[in-house]
């Protein structure tokens, strides 16, 4: 078994059950307690599935959508203050197996950017984790420049994970199986990393970094058709650089809840073995599984352990 750093790792915590809840209205009752159950607890349950898969650190997010569904803006900013102390408190007790993303209210651009600075530099997190958008509003809007300055400045990651959009697109009616993590929030999520690169934000701050999860939202297997409809022949978007530039410099991505050997070695030929990070996505997917999976899949051995814990190592200064 290859010794593994997991980035897309879930935690809640008592005063964020609330907003989680209506994620999980529509699951069997028994499911979501084991859900509640796993994500409140950092001890045995948890440290067990991460052995299992060969998980020697951990770095935990707040399961979604957390503030990020908060309409007061000064509970949105204490909240997250609070959840970030308590993730602190957790990381603590067990330095040697988890590390902490940062859950920032992005109301707020300077509250957001104040909150980020201080997870990394005071908490020792190795980024931020956003869940989606904030209340309908996505991570280009005009004033939350001075956030992606900061994060700029910081050079740390900002991991997009996916929501539920604002409302279903019309093509996806009549058909539930379709929505969320079956098709719906790759499409939601890859978008926004998208409208990030559209809206000219890493031409503006080069050193910004975000993170994708699911092998990166379909994003790697698209590069080209990117480029070649936002040239000045087709629709010029008015970018230093082609699409396929920031995605290959501006976004890193993980493995997380993607147990398959297409999509990795696309993302490999797309972005770069140096890029691809795993994630096991506890506790929604099998942590087991996707260890399995990536100590068993027919890989060259020097990329399998830069995915498993190398790339995580020099990206996000973190020790296996
Ligand atoms: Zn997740």
């Amino acid at each position: 078994m290859v010794k593994k750093i997991a980035l897309e790792e879930h935690f809640l915590c008592p005063e964020f059950i609330d907003y989680w809840n209506p994620t999980v209205a529509g699951m069997p009752a028994a499911k979501r307690e084991n859900l509640l159950n796993r994500n409140t607890d950092f001890g045995e349950m948890r440290l067990a599935s991460m052995d299992a898969a060969g998980i020697s650190r951990a770095v935990l997010g707040l399961a979604g959508p957390g503030v990020q569904q908060e309409s007061d803006v000064a509970t949105a900013i204490r909240n997250a203050k609070s959840g970030n102390d308590f993730l602190a408190k957790e990381i603590q007790k067990r330095p040697d197996r988890y590390s902490g993303f940062a859950h920032l209210p992005m109301q707020d651009a300077k509250a957001a950017a104040n909150e980020l600075e201080r997870c990394v530099k005071d908490l020792k997190f190795c980024g931020a984790m956003i869940n989606g958008h904030t209340l309908g509003q996505y991570l280009d809007h005009p004033s939350l420049e001075p956030f992606w300055e900061r994060a700029n400045a910081l050079n740390t990651l900002i991991y997009i994970h996916p929501t539920d959009p604002v409302s279903a697109a019309p093509v996806l009616e009549g058909h539930p199986g379709l929505r969320r993590a079956t098709w719906e929030w790759t499409f939601e999520t890859g978008s926004h990393a998208l409208r990030l690169i559209f809206a000219g934000v890493f031409d503006r701050f080069p050193k910004a970094r975000v993170g994708l999860g699911h092998m990166g939202e379909t994003l790697p297997y698209l590069l080209w058709r990117f480029d070649s409809r936002t040239g000045p022949e087709f629709y010029d978007v008015g970018l230093k650089k082609p699409v396929s530039h920031y995605i290959k410099t501006n976004i890193e991505i993980t493995t997380s809840g993607m147990c398959s050997a297409e999509p990795l070695n696309c993302a490999i030929a797309a972005l770069g073995a140096d890029r691809i990070m795993f994630g096991a996505d506890y506790p929604f997917e099998k942590a087991e599984e996707a260890g399995h999976w990536l100590d068993t899949e027919k890989i060259d051995e020097a990329v399998r352990t830069d995915i498993a814990y190398k790339n995580a190592e020099r990206l996000l200064g973190l020790k296996a």
